[in-house]
C-alpha cells in the first residue's frame, strides 16, 4: 500500500512517516505543494494525506487538480482545529475524509485502513489463501491462528500477489509497491526479498509462480 504524505511541517511529517512505515505502508513523504502536484500526476497512491497550508500550492489547489483530472485516488486532508471552512472547501472538492490537527497517528492509521478498504472494495478485515490468512487491519499474516513471521517487506509482497490473485504481477510493480522513493529497490533486491518470501510460503505448501519475462503470481483458489 502506498501512500503520499504532503506535510510541510518537519516534525510532524518526519513522526508521521516513520509512523506509518513501521505499520507498514510504503510512505513518500514531500514537503512542497508543487512536488506534490508532480508526485501525483507521476505515481498512482492508494491514498494521499493532505495538508492544506503548503509552500508553492495549496492543498486545495493540488486536491482540486487531482479530481480535475479525474484521478480517483483517496484523499484525506489535515486542517487546524478552528479550520471550520477549510473543512467544508476540501470535502467540497473532493476529500474522503479530514483529521483535525494535531493528529493523533493512530486515528491517522485507523483512518487510513477505511480508505484503504474502500480503494481495494475489500469489506472483509482479512483475506483468506488457506492455510494462510492476511490480516489487514493488523497487517500480519496468520498460519493456524498462530502468528506467521514475514518482514514488513515481505509483507508487502505477498499482500500485493494476494490482492491481484489469479494475475501476474510484474516486478516494476512490485518495486514500486514495496519501496520508498529514498529507498528504491533494485531489481536484484526484489529477487532477494522475493526468494525469502517463496521459502516461507513453500514452508507452509504455498506457492509463488514464476511466469517469465512478466513476473510473479499466487494462483487462484477453487
Ligand atoms: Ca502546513
Amino acid at each position: 500500500m502506498r501512500i503520499l504524505l504532503v506535510e510541510d511541517d518537519s516534525i510532524l511529517g518526519n513522526a508521521t512517516s516513520v509512523y506509518l512505515r513501521n505499520s507498514g505502508y510504503v510512505v513518500d513523504w514531500v514537503k512542497d505543494g508543487k512536488h506534490a502536484d508532480a508526485a501525483l500526476h507521476e505515481d498512482v497512491y492508494d491514498v494521499v494525506v493532505l495538508d492544506l497550508g503548503l509552500p508553492n500550492m495549496d492543498g486545495l489547489t493540488i486536491l482540486k487538480n487531482l479530481r480535475f483530472r479525474k484521478q480517483g485516488t483517496r484523499v484525506i486532508i489535515l486542517t487546524a482545529q478552528d479550520g471550520l471552512d477549510d473543512r467544508i472547501a476540501g470535502l467540497d472538492a473532493g476529500a474522503d475524509d479530514y483529521l483535525v490537527k494535531p493528529v493523533k497517528l493512530a486515528e491517522l492509521a485507523a483512518r487510513l485502513r477505511v480508505q484503504l478498504r474502500r480503494e481495494h472494495a475489500v469489506l472483509v478485515s482479512r483475506i483468506e489463501y488457506p492455510p494462510l490468512t492476511l490480516h489487514l487491519k493488523e497487517r500480519v499474516v496468520s498460519y493456524r491462528d498462530q502468528p506467521f513471521g514475514l518482514s514488513p517487506r515481505e509483507l508487502s509482497l505477498f499482500e500485493s500477489l494476494l490482492l491481484r490473485v489469479g494475475k501476474v504481477v510484474s516486478k516494476e510493480n512490485l518495486i514500486e509497491n514495496i519501496s520508498d522513493w529514498d529507498d528504491t529497490l533494485g531489481k536484484n533486491a526484489i529477487e532477494v526479498y522475493m526468494h525469502r518470501l517463496r521459502k516461507k510460503l513453500l514452508s507452509v505448501g504455498v506457492e509463488v509462480r514464476t511466469v517469465r519475462g512478466l513476473g510473479y503470481m499466487l494462483d487462484k483458489l477453487d
